[in-house]
């Protein structure tokens, strides 16, 4: 069932997404070479709580951190550790705070260094099909319409979308009905209405659109071993159009 969300849980969801952007602009900042991905997963913790907020992935399925923080070649799912990022790598960040019930939800990836100019536009047409996707997210239209405006971008540019993991509803619930995929058709699945909330999050491959998972259960990362990029924002739709509720 998809949630409609009144004004009051609308209201909640805004400081949960405040508090969601907020966190994920600092990590992003502290985004460089001979850093850990475990400092970062605490400057965001620390944020969260400061906010008086909780980390709402911080043991979400047993995952053990507040942000999934996945380099290179890894897609979504990393697990924040002792691994220091290098100069070059590109870096993944997704997290979220709940408050009031209601949960937030973004991701970015961020240059660490120099990366290469390949990393770069991989970077940038991955950020720019999310705002493709949210182009598309009026009331009226479909899911379908998001998700071909997604795939369209990412394939004329010669990348691919990851088909295994997709963006969803989110609210009370971090990951709620309806799905919101990164390829699709448009003017298919269920439309769209005012005051549903959308995590739309473009996973884009360098090269193919195959993952697998690795021995640790959780980092998912491509088959060819190429590079992958990663955002997303949680979107409310109104009859006046997409409003991105986690721009910080
Ligand atoms: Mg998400």
């Amino acid at each position: 069932m998809i949630i409609i969300k009144n004004e009051r849980e609308i209201e909640a969801m805004k400081e949960a997404c405040r508090i969601s952007a907020g966190a994920l602009k600092l990590a992003g900042e502290a985004v460089e070479p001979g850093v850990t991905t475990a400092e970062i997963d605490k400057l965001a913790y620390e944020y969260i709580k400061s906010q008086g907020a909780e980390p709402n992935f911080l043991g979400y399925g047993g995952f053990p951190g507040t942000a999934c923080i996945s380099i290179n070649n890894e897609v979504i799912h990393g697990i924040p550790g002792h691994r220091k990022i290098k100069n070059g790598d590109i870096v993944s960040i997704d997290l979220g705070a709940k408050i009031g019930g209601y949960n937030g939800d973004n991701a970015a990836t961020f240059a660490a260094g120099d990366v290469s100019e390949e990393a770069k536009r991989l970077m940038e047409a991955t950020e720019q099909s999310l705002y493709e996707g949210i182009k598309k997210a009026v009331a009226g239209n479909r899911i379908g319409d998001i998700s071909y405006a997604v795939q369209q971008y990412v394939e004329a540019r010669g990348y691919s979308v990851v088909r295994e993991y997709v963006g969803h509803g989110v609210g009370a619930s971090l990951h709620e009905e309806p799905e919101v995929p990164n390829f699709g058709r448009p003017s298919h699945g269920p439309r769209l209405i005012p005051g549903m909330t959308l995590a739309i999050e473009p996973m884009v491959n360098l090269g193919g659109p195959e993952v697998k998972v690795l021995k640790d259960k959780w980092t998912v990362v491509t088959r060819d071993g190429l590079l992958s990029a990663h955002f997303e924002h949680s979107v409310l739709i109104t009859s006046d159009g997409p409003v991105i509720l986690t721009q910080p």
